[in-house]
């Protein structure tokens, strides 16, 4: 190692990503796609391709066991993972579950955490294969893989937007983040004084978007019912923003949305409101809603238009023209990437 030091909060998660492997060239012939996308792209057969993907959880960073249930915090390992394969257009078929634990957690709480995991085995239909267990010395530790597959004339990367495709995203944005901002806020009262009782009456969809999201298994179907192949696709796990300049810097192009157009719960509006955050900012920079943003081209217009599963929220331009939002004066403001950053914290 060099003198050299270089913060890894100066180049962030993707930078370091970026630096530590764009050395590696893939030399075994059956790696088809490697990094860079939601899942890695294995050959399989004549047929299909198979699909991997990994996420890790930390106690502390992405979770906090005083107001995130044990076995919701299984079903979300789970989940998340499934929705790197939804990404791809494809199907999970099998995860392993890896755990580092500290001996403050009685068996009977590993066990609640597993019950939510076989929930969400059992929902997406995948089977547990596999995993590690090892001790931590402070918190819980959660990783989980997923495998995949993908008929070879159905799957999406990143990178196939084209110039004057149309941007669609699934469901409802910003309501995970809401969900976060209230549990963070009780939490805060039930710290101060532990006889309050949290107050998280009426908050049912907001929380539920934060504690048990799903995988979008569904629009995947949905999208082979109408036979249409979207041009590229990501799930949002780190908020709107973030994933469109991914897929605008994989395609090689540029990403337009409307702000009219951001489909927000009304629900997750209010609560935005009175935390008095702009909604939009929500849509856009709030993470963990696990829906699909993907791109179509304009004679699948129709079909997805008028599916209620699916909002249009702008158009894919010309590489240079820089990624923007336009409000309803046609003024434009130009997209950062604030998601979660988990070195700058
Ligand atoms: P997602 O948010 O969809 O889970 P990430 O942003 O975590 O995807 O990762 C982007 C890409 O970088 C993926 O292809 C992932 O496999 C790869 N990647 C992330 N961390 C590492 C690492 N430490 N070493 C090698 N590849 C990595
Ligand atoms: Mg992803």
């Amino acid at each position: 190692m060099s003198e050299k030091r270089t913060e890894i909060s100066d180049l962030g998660e993707f930078g370091l990503i970026e630096k530590l492997t764009h050395s590696f060239k893939s030399k075994v012939a059956s790696t088809h796609f490697a990094i860079g996308d939601d899942a890695a792209v294995l050959e399989r057969d004549d047929e299909y391709y198979t699909l991997i993907s990994t996420d890790m959880m930390l106690e502390g960073v992405h979770f906090n066991l005083m107001y995130m249930p044990l076995k919701h915090l299984g079903f979300k390992a789970v989940a998340t993972n499934v929705s790197d394969i939804c990404a791809m257009n494809g199907e999970a078929e099998q995860i392993t579950v890896s755990l580092a634990v500290s001996n403050r957690f009685p068996l009977e709480a590993l066990e609640e955490l597993y019950e939510g995991i076989n929930h969400a085995c059992d929902q997406y239909n995948v089977d547990l294969v596999g995993g590690d267990t090892t001790s931590s010395l402070s918190g819980l530790v959660i990783n989980v893989t997923v495998v995949g597959k993908v008929k070879k004339t159905d799957v999406v990367y990143r990178s196939g937007a084209k110039e004057n495709d149309l941007i669609v995203v699934s469901g409802d944005l910003g309501a995970a983040y809401m969900g976060l901002q209230i549990l963070e806020r009780e939490k805060e009262v039930f710290k101060a004084n532990p006889n309050i009782q949290p107050d998280l009456d009426g908050h049912d969809y907001i929380l539920q978007r934060q504690m048990k999201p799903e995988a979008r298994v569904d629009v995947i179907k949905i999208l082979k019912e109408l036979n249409v192949v979207p041009t590229s696709m990501i799930d949002i796990s780190d908020g709107l923003a973030s994933e469109l300049l991914h897929i605008s810097k994989a395609s090689k192009a540029t990403c337009h949305i409307y702000d009219e157009k951001l489909p927000i719960d009304a629900k997750t509006s209010m609560m935005a409101l009175d935390f008095n955050i702009n909604p939009n900012t929500c849509a856009l920079n709030g993470g963990e809603d696990y829906e699909l943003l993907f791109t179509i081209t304009q004679k699948d217009y129709e079909t997805i238009g008028a599916n209620p599963n699916f909002t249009v929220i702008g158009y894919v331009g010309q590489e240079g023209e820089g990624n923007y939002l336009i409000d309803r004066q046609g003024a434009a403001v130009e997209l950062t990437a604030q998601g979660w950053n988990h070195f700058k914290d």
